[in-house]
């Protein structure tokens, strides 16, 4: 999160550039400074921020942002036969994986794509890789500030029950993080192969023996390219074996993560013939069946921040992931110009849903230029993270806009209709730190517990301060106590 200094307050911009608000800045250094601060809020609204990797305004426009970056300590520790690890809230990722590392054989239970998010802001939005449930799922403790039924902040622990389960994706409102104690897994590698497939039950097949995997699905080529992972025990790995490594990780940094992103940056740029152009054969110049052995760490994460992007990711259940693709495959086809209608089966369950009416006026208007991204992710024990209370492995698919943030409306737009038409006809859940278009009323029946995390949301924050309009929008919880909080909470 970048800051630029204006009087006492400072713009604040958010990774993706979409997010811009004046705040005043606020660094406690101390629990007790953090208490104080707390106490002398005023009236003011206050958000914690972690490294601003969040596109939805999760954060965005609160009165005071707290910084929480000298709450950056790692320390290890055994209970009860468990190896856990004690992180501050403001510590980053990759700072905690470097100091976990150097002191232990162990690592984190699961990553995502990068590792500069703080851990705090990362278990707030269910933060995911592919194979495991999200980091949340592993947090076993929480020490917090929160508001007292006086009113007063305090710091408490919470170790269990429905509490512990809110605050392991809490939003940012449920208290302000001080520090969290995760679950450790012992070191391990990934096998990583990448190969291409037609239809998408030959992919899904694939998570039976490669758990971690994630697969693309391109458009325009309409290819799947599936990168089969698995773990495999940490073994002593041989010299070519290490140089195998070495030369995959400058591959996937060169080729993947820098040349294929100048590409769709320049593509762009040229129109919509070039970006098809480069979506249809982008994939073939992969290297496909030749296997990559290589620690955890660096199979499963990349370098995907070099290009400011925004992303919207959808929650599905395994059995709605063919039709979710199929419904997606028609949507960019739709939007892009390449068809003038939706397939029959789709056009009718449209019309059904009401949604038809949403297509107006929007052929033509979106070219989608990143391939779709899909990851698998276990049921979690949380009260409202994306997989919270699945029945069976959900599968998310992310889409991209690597547009500059003022030319943003069109996929805007697209996200809209696919957020909408997905949730109406599979249930979808969207990512909670990323885009985010639909609203409370729309979204409350797709998590059985919610009710009980806003109560949990107004017992902690009894006069609605660590509220925004992202809060108010997507949880009903505005800013400030109104009247039906007081008549809940009572
Ligand atoms: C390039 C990129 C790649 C990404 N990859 C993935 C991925 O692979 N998987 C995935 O699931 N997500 C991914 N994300 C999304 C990202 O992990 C989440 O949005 C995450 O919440 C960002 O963490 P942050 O530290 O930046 O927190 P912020 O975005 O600053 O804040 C997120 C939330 O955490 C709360 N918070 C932060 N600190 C505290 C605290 N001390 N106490 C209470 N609340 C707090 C904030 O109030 C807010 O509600 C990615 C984002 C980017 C930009």
């Amino acid at each position: 999160m970048s800051t630029e200094s204006k009087d006492s307050l400072q713009k604040i911009t958010n990774f993706g550039g979409n997010q811009c608000w004046l705040a005043r800045r606020l660094r406690p250094s101390s629990e007790d400074e953090l208490l104080s601060i707390l106490e002398r809020h005023d009236g003011a609204t206050i958000r914690a921020a972690g490294s601003g990797h969040s596109w939805s305004g999760i954060v965005a426009h609160a009165d005071i942002v707290l910084d929480m970056s000298a709450f950056n300590s790692v320390a290890l520790i055994n209970t009860n036969g468990q190896h856990l690890v004690r992180a501050g809230a403001g510590c980053r990722l990759q700072d905690l994986l470097d100091r976990l590392h150097a002191a232990t054989d162990r690592t984190l239970p699961t990553l995502g794509a990068i590792k500069k998010q703080t851990i705090s802001g990362a278990i707030s939005t269910a933060t995911h890789g592919s194979g495991r449930q999200s980091l949340s799922h592993f947090v076993v403790r929480v020490r917090a500030a929160v508001f007292t039924g006086s009113g007063g902040p305090e710091i408490r622990e919470f170790d269990g029950g429905p509490e512990l389960l809110a605050m392991r994706c809490g939003l940012g409102c449920t208290g302000i993080i001080v520090s969290v104690d995760l679950q450790t897994v012992p070191k391990y590698l990934v096998a990583e192969t990448a190969r291409r497939y037609d239809s998408i039950d030959q992919v899904i097949a694939t998570f039976e023996s490669n758990p971690l995997s994630t697969f693309t699905f391109s458009p325009y080529s309409w290819a799947f390219t599936a990168f089969e992972r698995r773990a495999i025990a940490r073994q002593p790995q041989s010299l070519p074996s290490r140089a195998k490594a070495l030369a995959f990780r400058l591959y996937q940094l060169i080729l993947i993560d820098t040349l294929f992103h100048l590409g769709v940056v320049g593509s762009r740029a040229l129109g919509p013939a070039a970006v098809k152009f480069l979506q249809k054969h982008a994939t073939k110049t992969l290297l496909t069946d030749v296997e990559r052995v290589d620690n955890a760490e660096h199979v499963l994460t990349t370098q995907h921040d070099l290009f400011r992007h925004e992303e919207m990711e959808l929650f599905v259940r395994e059995a709605d992931l063919s039709f979710v693709l199929r419904f997606l495959r028609a949507a960019v086809e739709f939007f892009s110009g390449d068809a003038s209608t939706f397939p029959d089966e789709l056009a009718a369950r449209l019309r059904q849903a009401n949604l038809a009416t949403m297509l107006e006026g929007k052929h033509g208007s979106f070219v989608l230029h990143y391939p779709l991204f899909v990851r698998r992710i276990l049921p979690e024990e949380t009260l409202i993270s994306m997989a919270a209370a699945a029945d069976g492995p959900l599968y998310s698919v992310s889409i991209f806009t690597y547009d500059p943030p003022r030319q943003r409306e069109p996929y805007y737009a697209f996200c809209l209709f696919v957020a909408r038409a997905l949730r109406t006809l599979v249930g979808a859940r969207l990512h909670w730190g990323k885009h985010f278009p639909l609203s409370h009323s729309e979204i409350a029946v797709l998590y059985p517990e919610l009710e009980r995390f806003r109560a949990i949301c107004r017992t902690h924050d009894p006069h609605g301060v660590l509220r925004n309009t992202y809060t108010a929008r997507v949880l009903d919880l505005a800013p400030g106590k109104r009247e039906d909080d007081r008549s809940a909470a009572a």
